[in-house]
């Protein structure tokens, strides 16, 4: 069956990503956009989300592609109007927004999805399905990018609740409490900020593992040349390297076999996702990769770095 779903903040993953995964897929169609400049060609295009949510009772779902902090208005007055909703990461600018948010789900009866595309990389499921049986002794995150090739011209992202470099973090955190058996928490971390910005470009986390394995990630969004997303996981029995933010892995030098199915790409793996869970009336609103960002937060050591400007 084809659902109709609305796309909202149409932008740089809205163009790059949601588009061609909708229309790619059996299970919907683009019935509307909303968005104050972007539009879709070929499809109705709305500036103002009351109007639409009006207009179009018989779109039952709504995807939101924007930024996190204007997110949340927009995700409560699609609930509101009965629709449900699936969410960009991180899936708002606050933990209390989202808990709000699958309050508000639950008492309408209504599916919400917090997104996080990287859990759906090809070779996270295979890493996940290794880890389980091991006995981890190292866990280390390098996550290395450059902030003016991938965010170009974004200030939101320096702005207060656009998480600066925890932008891209967040999704390395997304696969490390997908793949890891044990929770962790975090225990430290080092924040470097700009000294004209309000987020961090940088930063330097470790965190608590239960059986005192060593997990640390580095993030930095300064990086030159060549880009570097690497989760390394060292266990008794061998070492898995997950690279290119997980869309490639070796387990000793020989790369696992992907999980059969017909699905490829992250985007599209989201979206049927979000139609089974729309079939089910279900909930996923797993925010553990924010609770480690929130924490990062608060415990960390705040240091002032060289001022960024595009
Ligand atoms: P973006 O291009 O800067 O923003 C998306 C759209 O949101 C904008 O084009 C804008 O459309 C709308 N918007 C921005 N600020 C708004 C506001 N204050 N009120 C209402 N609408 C607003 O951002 P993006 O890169 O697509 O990122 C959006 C989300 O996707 C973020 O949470 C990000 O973490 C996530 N994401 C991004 C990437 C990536 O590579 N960029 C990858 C994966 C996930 P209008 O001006 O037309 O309203």
């Amino acid at each position: 069956m084809v659902t109709k779903i609305a796309l909202v903040g149409i932008g740089k993953i809205a163009v790059d990503q949601h588009v061609p995964a909708i229309n790619a897929s059996p299970d919907w169609e683009l019935a509307a956009t909303v968005s104050r400049h972007g539009t879709v060609e070929g499809v109705e295009a709305f500036t103002d989300m009351a109007e639409m949510l009006n207009a179009h009772p018989d779109i039952p779902v709504v995807s939101l592609a924007l930024p996190p902090v204007p997110r949340f208005a927009y995700a409560v007055a699609a609930l509101e109007a009965g629709r449900h909703v699936m969410l960009e990461k991180p899936p708002g600018a606050s933990l209390s927004e989202c808990h709000a948010l699958e309050a508000l789900a639950r008492k309408k009866g209504l599916s919400l999805y917090a997104t996080w595309h990287s859990r759906e990389a090809d070779k996270v499921a295979a890493a996940k399905a290794w880890l389980a049986e091991q006995k981890l002794k190292r866990l280390t995150v390098t996550w290395k990018e450059d902030v003016r090739r991938w965010h170009p011209g974004q200030d939101w992202v320096f702005e207060p609740g656009g998480l600066g470099v925890f932008d891209p973090g967040i999704n390395a955190l997304s696969i490390v409490t997908e793949i890891l058996p044990d929770a962790i928490h975090l225990t430290g971390a080092v924040l470097k900020f700009p000294q004209n910005r309000q987020t961090p470009i940088a930063a330097d986390l470790t965190f608590y593992h239960p059986h005192a394995a060593d997990v640390s990630a580095v993030f930095d969004w300064r990086q030159e040349g060549h880009q570097t997303w690497t989760i390394e996981v060292e266990t008794e029995q061998g070492l898995l390297k997950l690279t290119e933010g997980g869309a490639h892995a070796t387990i000793d030098g020989i790369s696992p076999p992907s999980p059969s199915e017909t699905l490829s790409g992250e985007y599209p793996r989201l979206y049927a996702n979000m139609a089974r869970l729309v079939s089910a009336r279900s909930i996923d609103m797993d925010l553990a990769p924010m609770r480690h960002v929130a924490d990062a937060f608060t415990l960390g050591r705040r240091e002032t770095v060289d001022a960024f400007d595009w």
